[in-house]
């Protein structure tokens, strides 16, 4: 394995080559991504001349800043550059040199007023979401101008550029295309603001094209320090679940597979109905507000028709969200209308289906702004026991809610009908699902065991022309099959579009 040193004197070169290739010939910066890696591996790249830091969560880099600087390094450029928490604003105030993140006005509010006054200005770049994901931070294009007069208003902020992430795919054209809409941003703003020098773009993979449209700083972590490790902080970690049902039950069996059930509290305003939670060594409570004051992560499980008054009750309790990870299972129920209820951003939405409980789920999950990479970690390590867990923005939630979520009804339709007819020709019930049973697990198992082949190759392996699979799936075809698939889901995502207009 290679040592950091080495690590540095290659991502350097790439860097080199990079300028030389855009020839524009200027100096790019390098900012050394540092966060979760520990201070001795900040000091070896220090030692090889590195004087640009970049962390991204405000406590474990406040402290890492303090233990480099009672140890005497006192000349490292300090960039905050993660997901803001209003109630982290003082902490990054006062250790910070650059805060790249910056994405809405009250944070520039905070760190102004947190700027302690015997430091020099806080440097500032805007973080524009130029990935157009929605669940990404940063701030919309159209919000610049407004976010960056706020920052030169302010005498204790210096104004010096902007800052974006693209969106991590394999399509180097939506790379580019995001990074030179961020550069045409920038030399926008140099305009106005003849301060503002710094475009902070590019990162390990996606370096070369961020400099080739024309960025003047890139924030490089696994290149030179390994990929990262995040602590999960199994010991601590506590979970409320406000509500007891079903699916609440469930994801519970699956959360007790990584975190001792003693620091779990599940809340339900019928006592009685906890009893299983408790005989699992869980805490229950029908203090909806005790369970939430007293956990780091809570889970709502209560019907989406229930939640608003359950939001309102937490909200009015005065916890501060901020400091939580919230995660809704309520179908239909947007982000944003949690947002505003509880004023946070660190909430995640999740929608498992019922072979969940078996372990062979699937669960569809979309994080908010808020969350940051640990957070996400959580939750996938959290949900892991109840099967595959499917990533996507929230409208594509509703997509694997659709098809996931409903499937299992689906496809117990499928084989209904399967049973019935076979039943009707003459086979015994018991026989008929039995291999019905084994129809469907032998298939599935024949599609995942062969994932070079298409679902179609599989299909016509088995479909000799004019033969008697044929004949039945020319019938399928006849009857309009993906026609009625068509509207099966739509009528699905049409419901949910419903529930949606109504919380
Ligand atoms: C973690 C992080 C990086 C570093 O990413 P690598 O892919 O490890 O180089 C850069 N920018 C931001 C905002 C980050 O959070």
């Amino acid at each position: 394995m290679l040592s950091i040193s080495e690590k540095l004197s290659q991502i350097h070169q790439r860097i080199e080559c990079a300028v030389k290739q855009s020839q524009k010939n200027k100096h790019v910066q390098l900012l050394c991504v540092s966060k979760t890696k520990p201070v001795e591996a900040i000091e070896e790249a220090y030692l090889q001349g590195e004087r640009h830091f970049g962390e991204s969560y405000a406590v474990e880099a406040s402290e890492k800043i303090e233990t480099l600087r009672n140890k005497g390094y006192n000349d490292i450029c300090w960039h905050f550059i993660g997901p803001i928490q209003k109630n982290k604003t003082k902490l990054i105030a006062e250790h910070f040199d650059i805060v790249e993140s910056v994405d809405r006005e009250i944070i520039v509010d905070r760190l102004s007023e947190q700027r302690p006054t015997n430091m020099k200005p806080l440097e500032i770049l805007i973080e524009v979401n130029i990935s157009g994901e929605e669940q990404k931070s940063g701030c919309l294009p159209e919000e610049i101008e407004k976010i960056a007069a706020a920052v030169v208003s302010k005498p204790n902020l210096h104004l010096k550029g902007l800052m974006g992430i693209a969106k991590d795919t394999a399509d180097k054209n939506e790379i580019e295309q995001s990074f030179t809409n961020l550069n045409s941003l920038f030399e926008k703003l140099k305009t106005t603001y003849p301060d503002v020098n710094t475009l902070s773009m590019g990162m390990t993979h996606d370096l070369e094209q961020a400099v080739a449209c024309g960025s003047t700083e890139v924030r490089i972590g696994t290149a030179i320090f390994g990929a990262r490790e995040y602590r999960q902080g199994r010991a601590d970690t506590s979970v409320a679940f406000i509500g007891g049902g079903n699916m609440a039950s469930c994801i519970f069996e699956s959360v007790i597979k990584s975190l001792s059930p003693r620091n779990v509290t599940v809340s339900g305003p019928h006592i009685e109905k906890l009893e299983h939670f408790k005989v699992s060594g869980a805490g229950i409570t029908t203090d909806n507000i005790l369970a939430a004051k007293k956990s780091k992560i809570i889970f709502l499980g209560v019907k989406p028709q229930m939640l608003t008054a359950v939001l309102q009750e937490l909200a009015d309790a005065k916890i501060d969200f901020e400091e939580k990870l919230v995660i809704s299972m309520a179908a239909g129920y947007p982000l944003k209308s949690i947002e505003k209820i509880l004023n946070s951003s660190r909430l995640v939405r999740i929608m498992p289906n019922t072979p969940a409980k078996i372990g062979e789920g699937v669960t569809a999950v979309t994080f908010a702004k808020g969350c940051a990479d640990p957070d996400k970690e959580l939750v996938r390590l959290l949900l892991k026991g109840m099967g595959t867990v499917c990533e996507g923005n929230e409208r594509q939630l509703n997509v694997i809610g659709a098809v996931a979520g409903c499937g299992p009804a689906f496809v117990y339709r499928f084989m209904e009908a399967l049973i019935s007819e076979s039943v009707r020709h003459g086979l015994d019930e018991k026989d008929s699902r039995a291999m019905v049973e084994q129809l469907f697990k032998g298939t599935a198992d024949m599609v995942i065991n062969n994932q070079q082949q298409s679902i179609a190759a599989l299909r016509e392996a088995v479909t000799s022309k004019g033969g008697t699979t044929f004949a039945g799936l020319t019938k399928m075809s006849e009857g309009g099959f993906e026609e009625m698939m068509q509207k099966v889901i739509q009528a699905s995502l049409d419901r949910t579009a419903e529930f949606e207009s109504m919380f």
